[in-house]
């Protein structure tokens, strides 16, 4: 299913969508890229910074003996699958955030008059299973990036 809502939208230089169709959900939802003159509008949605929870602050602050500082080390390397042997440099370091850990954050969408209102939806909803049905970020084949999005509290507000 990402390969379908891949298609088209990522060039082969893997930059966003810039094609500026009034119907491309992506340009009209995110501007089309590197094109500061199209005729869509603003930008229809704004992501504002995710903020560590009291309750992961709490967790992760107790961890700080076991030499973590909100985030783990983890070290990887590459097994050469033939002679089962490191490959030479192929050793890495990786910070990352660490499981279970839960961020607060607000996805505004902004619907302007003759917006597809739920067309942006649905496809931001979709974006987001598919999100959550992958991963964030590089190396999830290693487990990195899981994520849940879960609404809580206002889902929505209506102007
Ligand atoms: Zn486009």
């Amino acid at each position: 299913m990402l390969g379908a809502y891949k298609h088209g939208k990522v060039d082969s230089e893997g930059e966003p969508c810039k094609c500026m169709k009034p119907d491309c959900m992506v340009c009209r939802i995110f501007d089309p890229h590197k094109q500061p003159k199209h005729n869509l509008g603003p930008t229809r949605i704004l992501f504002r910074d995710a903020r560590l929870t009291d309750d992961s602050k709490r967790v992760l602050a107790g961890k700080t003996s076991e030499g973590m500082n909100y985030a783990e080390i983890k070290t990887e390397n590459i097994i050469n699958r033939a002679t089962g042997v490191a490959t030479s440099g192929g050793l890495r370091t990786q910070e990352r955030v660490p499981a279970g850990s839960e961020f607060e954050f607000n996805i505004v969408l902004r619907i302007f008059e003759g917006d597809d209102e739920e067309g942006i939806e649905q496809f931001i909803e979709e974006g987001i299973k598919l999100l959550q049905n992958e991963s964030l970020g590089s190396s999830g084949s290693r487990g990195y990036g899981e994520i849940k999005i879960s609404p809580n509290g206002e889902y929505r507000v209506s102007a």
